[in-house]
């Protein structure tokens, strides 16, 4: 192999908030880490990050890290674990007081502590009333919080490859994870990074939707590196959709709108989510607001001209509110549909946001996988953030729960690393063909550079895959829908081998990453859309319209699947909490 190779401790792949809080920990310990991001750093899907992060720190109401645990049980409609949620919610108070001490501006109350801010399906004193558990800065909490932990690694000396594209994991004939192969965006050279332990920190896949609220980076590439190193991805039929996207865009609004007092209003002026959450009203949980906005529109009562919308109006907070709490909302409003929030409502319908599925972790964030009746990890290889799935979401994340997740298992898995670094300090042997079958694949992207004849473009499928998903595989699903959906998706798939880089000419790297996500996000929607289909029950963001009800006696289980054979297994929800009792599965009302 005649590719440039560097060596590395630790080999982070992924620059947002979980990839950095995961280095920092590291670096500050004098590991020799590389982080590798395909764009730079602070433009990682983690800046966008708007309304807040949740901790129980009761500083605007009574609160307590137990209640947050309840909340994101039920939240999850009981497909969380329950042992990395605890862990999780008792950690979140001293991960926030962490940031703060890295810098991050949070906004302040009067008396000088931290700003919090109510978002869905956050109770007091399990289930009682609406709960302000949510960290802000202004509206953009994952702006200040990236740009603060990218500082304090500089200062400690992280090694940076920005530009640089992951391809694949790199692998010994023993199953261990040996580092990544990648390209340098600029000039196409690869690059080899061995390390003694690897994190896999690249974010969701929400470009697999037309409409969605992610960064066009969002392409689940560290997901399909997994499955192509034979690791499942667990409960990828879970996909959020979030009840405010700008209409017809997809450009979020934050739930902070509503955590500030907005509401949503039909065509007939009326507070529908009164109807459907009587208590939390639309501080209910996102799954539940969505569905309520679907079915408005599906019964005829949408606004505007094609009665495809539902208003959020925020006009009666009065401009000092939305001008200090919302600043960057306004600005989205203004800028995408040209209305000022403080004079008029904004149109919104659901749009797809969150992965809540991945790569399967335990709570320190090593990748676990099942061997023979039971589950084993994957020595070295650790996963965190939105590409992993702990699993502290299960089958609907809660708002804010997410920034909370990135930062506690960044953490996590830095800690966990620096100990396995010290019993583990040898790098293991890569073998010298180790490379070989990733070059073999790549390959053929090049050859078509020169022969581009073939009849199907990268950009065509890439839309053509965008559209099945959001068809096929939204909001509402039903087996004959979900049927199409995956035989659509294994058509493109097949299209796909015969398809060819267009405009190859001008824009030759970028257009060669394009057809490598889009191999990516095939991959994804399959597993999708073949865990939906199979899932045969409503759980959290999972509505099926013909198995209306949850199923806790078939279904509480999560699902693994694997790319070889589409093959699909299950395996039991972790009920047993760290210290405290398990909650058990009720009915989930707001
Ligand atoms: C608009 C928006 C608003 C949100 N608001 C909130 C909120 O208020 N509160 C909340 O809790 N959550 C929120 N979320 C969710 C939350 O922001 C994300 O889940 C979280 O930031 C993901 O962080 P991450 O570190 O896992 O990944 P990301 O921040 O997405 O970073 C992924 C990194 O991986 C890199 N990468 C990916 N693929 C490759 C590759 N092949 N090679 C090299 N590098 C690669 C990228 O360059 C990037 O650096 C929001 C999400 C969106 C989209």
């Amino acid at each position: 192999m005649n590719i440039v190779t560097r060596k590395f401790d630790t080999l982070v792949i992924g620059a947002g908030g979980a990839g950095l809080r995961a280095a920092l920990q590291l670096s500050q310990a004098n590991a020799k880490v590389a982080v590798l991001s395909k764009v730079f750093p602070t433009r990682s899907h983690t800046v966008a990050a708007q309304g807040g992060m949740n901790a129980a720190l009761g500083n605007v109401t009574p609160d307590n890290w137990h209640w947050h645990m309840y909340d994101t049980v039920k939240g999850s409609d009981y497909l969380g674990d329950q042992d990395a949620i605890e862990y999780m919610c008792r950690a979140a108070a001293e991960t926030v007081i962490e940031l703060e001490h890295f810098g991050v501006p949070f906004s302040r109350l009067k008396n000088g502590s931290i700003y919090q801010r109510p978002f869905g399906g956050q109770s007091q004193n399990f289930g009682g009333d609406q709960a302000a558990r949510t960290c802000a800065a202004a509206d953009r909490t994952g702006h200040a919080m990236l740009h603060s932990l990218y500082q304090q690694n500089i200062r400690a000396k992280t090694h940076f490859f920005d530009e640089f594209f992951a391809i694949d994991l790199l692998k010994n004939n023993a199953g261990d994870v040996l580092g990544a192969i990648a390209y340098d965006i600029e000039t196409s050279e690869k690059i080899i990074i061995e390390a003694k332990t690897t994190l896999i920190a690249t974010g969701g896949a929400g470009q697999l939707f037309r409409t969605n609220t992610n960064a066009s980076i969002n392409t689940g590439d560290g997901m399909a590196m997994a499955l192509r190193a034979d690791i499942p991805l667990q409960d990828m039929e879970f996909f959020q959709f979030h009840p405010t996207g700008v209409a017809g865009k997809g450009m979020l609004i934050t739930e902070g709108v509503r955590g500030e007092g907005g509401y949503l209003v039909n065509s007939e002026g009326e507070r529908f989510m009164e109807r459907y959450a009587p208590h939390a009203k639309d501080l209910a949980s996102r799954d539940v607001v969505s569905r309520a906005v679907a079915i408005e529109i599906r019964e005829g009562r949408g606004c505007g001209p094609n009665k495809d919308y539902v208003f959020l109006k925020l006009d009666h907070l009065g401009s000092d509110v939305i001008k200090k709490r919302l600043p960057g909302i306004r600005d989205i409003s203004i800028t995408f549909l040209g209305i000022d929030p403080i004079e008029e409502a904004i149109p919104v319908f659901p749009t797809a946001h969150y992965t809540m599925g991945g790569i399967p972790t335990n709570r320190f964030a090593q990748v676990v996988v099942p061997v023979g009746s039971g589950e084993e990890v994957i020595p070295g290889l650790y996963a965190a953030g939105e590409c992993a799935c702990a699993s502290v979401h299960g089958a609907n994340r809660l708002g804010g729960n997410s920034l909370l997740d990135i930062v506690v298992f960044g953490r996590a898995a830095g800690k966990h690393i620096i100990e396995y670094l010290k019993a583990n300090p040898h790098h293991k042997v890569l073998p010298e063909d180790g490379a070989a079958h990733i070059l073999q694949r790549l390959e053929r992207w090049d050859r078509k550079i020169e022969n581009s004849d073939e009849s199907y473009t990268v950009p065509q499928l890439m839309a053509e895959l965008k559209q099945v998903m959001e068809e096929n595989c939204g909001v509402f699903r039903t087996e004959d829908v979900l049927e199409k959906g995956v035989n659509a998706v294994k058509a493109i798939k097949e299209k796909l081998t015969k398809a060819h880089i267009s405009d190859y000419s001008t824009i030759f790297n970028t257009a060669r990453i394009e057809a490598l996500e889009l191999e990516n996000l095939v991959e994804i929607g399959l597993a999708t859309v073949i865990s939906a289909l199979a899932r045969k029950e409503s759980r959290g963001a999972h509505s099926r319209i013909d198995f209306e009800k949850r199923d806790d006696v078939s279904w509480m289980k999560h699902s693994l699947y694997y790319m070889k054979d589409n093959l699909l297994i299950y395996k039991p929800v972790r009920t047993k909490a760290l210290t405290v009792k398990t909650f058990p599965p009720r009915e989930r009302v707001y």
